[in-house]
């Protein structure tokens, strides 16, 4: 899985700092403002909806990066 599988994923860190090998990812959903947990409709398709609003406006990106990111508390 690289970064080019993330089909609805936006991008706010360089390529160069994910690390795929280590999927220790969180999601960041747009709608709903905060971290939420996600499904993946189909296990081939690297688009992930967010489990509560039941939407895919999600980002991708290490807990801290997206805390940094998004001004989370
Ligand atoms: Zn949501």
């Amino acid at each position: 899985m690289s970064y080019h599988d993330l089909i609805n994923i936006e991008e706010f860190e360089k390529r160069d700092t994910f690390n795929s090998e280590r999927w220790w990812v969180s999601f960041y959903c747009k709608d709903c403002k905060k971290i939420v947990e996600t499904d993946r409709k189909n296990p081939k398709w690297y688009t992930f909806l967010c489990t509560i609003c039941k939407w895919k406006n999600i980002v991708i990106g290490t807990h801290e990066g997206l805390r940094s990111n998004y001004k989370i508390k």
